[in-house]
């Protein structure tokens, strides 16, 4: 788990807890937490989508995480849990809902690629905007940043292909991918498919979700608290 993103909840005024896969333990787990944060890291195994073929460019697959993961949130959203996706975080709760992925963007978009999504790879750095996100309006999103325009960072080979039912695309690339979504249904359920912990100290309007996530925790803390 990289350091920023434990830094982002922090500065957003959240407690940060680590959870390392434990299958058996997803309840437990949901009990002692009052949100949800699904952060970056390797690709789902493509059989979790249905997926009968693996891209040779499949990196870092963890069947344990995969398993874990796809748990934590569809049990976190029957539980009404609030929760944030980053990056690998979007494609876990899509696919967790019954969605499925794009392998490899490059390959697949080849004909229609007029941006780049690894942003390293034309020199730019972590923290520095890669390309445009289009938002929708009147989304959690859009109240979140003020605005329908968003400078993001890019560093994914992957992206949502068929969108899974309850969840909302609410954020475009130039190329027309999805870059977030929502879930109406829940009380606070949005991922995005960059990443804002590595961005927030110099762009501070991407601790925006991370704020976000922490109200929601906060409420529905108080919530059980109440019952
Ligand atoms: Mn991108």
């Amino acid at each position: 788990m990289a350091a920023a993103y434990v830094d982002a909840v922090l500065g957003a005024g959240g407690i940060a807890i680590v959870l390392p896969p434990q299958d058996d333990h997803t309840d437990a787990l949901l009990d002692h937490i009052d949100g949800l944060l699904l952060s970056g890291g390797g690709d789902l195994e493509p059989s979790r989508y249905g997926a009968t073929n693996v891209h040779e460019t499949t990196y870092g697959i963890s069947r344990e995480r995969d398993q874990f993961e796809i748990d934590l949130v569809r049990k976190g959203i029957a539980r009404d849990v609030p929760i944030f996706g980053i990056c690998r975080g979007i494609q876990v709760l899509n696919v967790a809902l019954g969605g499925s992925l794009v392998q490899d963007v490059a390959s697949a978009l080849v004909e229609t690629a007029v941006i780049g999504h690894r942003q390293h790879e034309a020199g730019l750095r972590s923290d520095e905007i890669g390309h445009d996100v289009r938002l929708a309006e009147d989304s959690l999103l859009t109240e979140a940043y003020g605005d329908r325009r968003l400078g993001v960072n890019s560093f994914h080979h992957q992206a949502i292909d068929g969108l899974a039912p309850g969840l909302e695309a609410v954020g475009w690339s130039a190329d027309g991918l999805i870059e977030a979504v929502t879930m109406p249904a829940s009380s606070f359920c949005v991922a995005v498919q960059w990443h804002p912990e590595l961005m927030f100290v110099h762009h501070p309007e991407q601790l925006a979700l991370f704020a976000a996530l922490v109200a929601a925790a906060r409420k529905s803390a108080m919530a059980a608290a109440a019952r």
